[in-house]
């Protein structure tokens, strides 16, 4: 079987990134590039808010730049899914989708988060033509237009905000009658002249020709007063929470109870000494490329030090 010194798994922002410092730092490390290679950038179009490209990057140009760096610093790249762990000691054991299996002294998690999506065929039709899971990434293409945002948290009030500064409209559709956002966030929303928020609505799907023009939704599903009609928009944002892909992670590392992996404190250790976890899958609060980045970076330090113990 195998031996690794320095595993990465996932291959976003924060994989790369560790992958260049624990190559730099003679690591020897393997990434595995998961599911997604290039992770959630891969998905989107320009990005325009990452240091270093003042003209704007497409989402998998940059990552594919990011990728070829740590390749120049001798990481061994791989393409297979990591399927089970066992992290009760060292060395740690991974399996793999291709039937193989490896033992790691260092592992870094950086597997990640995926946007919940209502699970509308049109939302697929529509990705990347007016379809969103991202305000801050995809927000700046729809100023002075017309918007809408799915969902009732933190992350739905705090992107109809968001983005209330730069379109002219803001739908915020909610299928319960009231917000479950911090009391805060709800007086911002609900205070601000350009967003309605409509409570006890549901998405039934999109039209448009090229790009999105606008959705079908009903008011007050299953009752007496169940309404159904269209409202046009350019753009429809998905907030309504993210899954952390850390469930192969789980029997090992701290949680919270949406599955976020717990780092201590300020570092990405998890609490398995040797095991790091960098990215959105321990970052419920930022889930920025590059606060993803920075986090890969300290995972690989941290390895290095770990592993100079050894
Ligand atoms: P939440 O789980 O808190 O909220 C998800 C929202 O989406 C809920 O309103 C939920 O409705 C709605 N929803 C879920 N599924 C569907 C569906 N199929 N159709 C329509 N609506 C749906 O997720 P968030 O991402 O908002 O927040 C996650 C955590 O991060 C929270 O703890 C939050 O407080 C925190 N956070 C904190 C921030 C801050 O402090 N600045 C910023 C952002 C997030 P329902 O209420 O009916 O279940």
């Amino acid at each position: 079987m195998e031996h690794i010194r320095c595993l990465i798994i996932g291959s976003g922002p924060a994989g790369y990134t560790a992958a260049i410092y624990a190559g730099r730092a003679n690591l020897a490390p393997v990434l595995y590039e998961g599911i997604q290679p290039g992770g959630q950038l891969t998905q989107t179009t320009e990005v325009e808010n990452f240091p270093g490209y003042p003209e704007g990057v497409q989402g998998y140009d940059m990552m594919e730049d990011i990728r070829q760096q740590a390749e120049r610093f001798g990481c061994d790249m791989r393409s297979a899914i990591a399927v089970k762990t066992d992290l009760s000691q060292a060395p740690y054991h991974v399996w793999f989708d291709d039937d193989t299996e490896v033992t790691a002294d260092t592992i870094i998690i950086a597997t990640g988060a995926t946007a919940k999506y209502l699970g509308l065929q049109d939302e697929k039709d529509y990705n990347g033509r007016g379809v969103s899971a991202c305000a801050t990434c995809d927000g700046f293409f729809y100023r002075k237009k017309t918007v809408a945002v799915v969902g009732g948290g933190d992350t739905a009030c705090e992107e109809a905000h968001y983005l209330a500064g730069l379109a002219e409209k803001v739908y915020l559709i909610v299928r319960k009658p009231f917000l479950r956002a911090s009391k805060i966030m709800q007086e911002r929303v609900l205070e601000h002249p350009k967003i309605t928020v409509l409570f006890e609505h549901n998405t039934e799907g999109l039209f448009g020709e090229e790009h999105l023009q606008g959705a079908h939704l009903v008011e007050k599903k299953g009752t007496p007063e169940e309404r159904h009609y269209d409202i046009a928009i350019d753009g429809f944002f998905l907030a309504i929470g993210h899954k952390p892909n850390s469930d192969i992670f789980r029997p090992w590392v701290k949680t919270d109870e949406t599955g976020y992996i717990l780092t201590e404190g300020m570092t990405p250790r998890t609490g398995v000494p040797g095991v790091f976890a960098a990215g959105d899958v321990a970052d419920p609060l930022y889930r920025q490329a590059i606060v993803a980045a920075g986090s890969g970076a300290k995972a690989a330090i941290e390895a290095e030090r770990y592993l100079s113990t050894l």
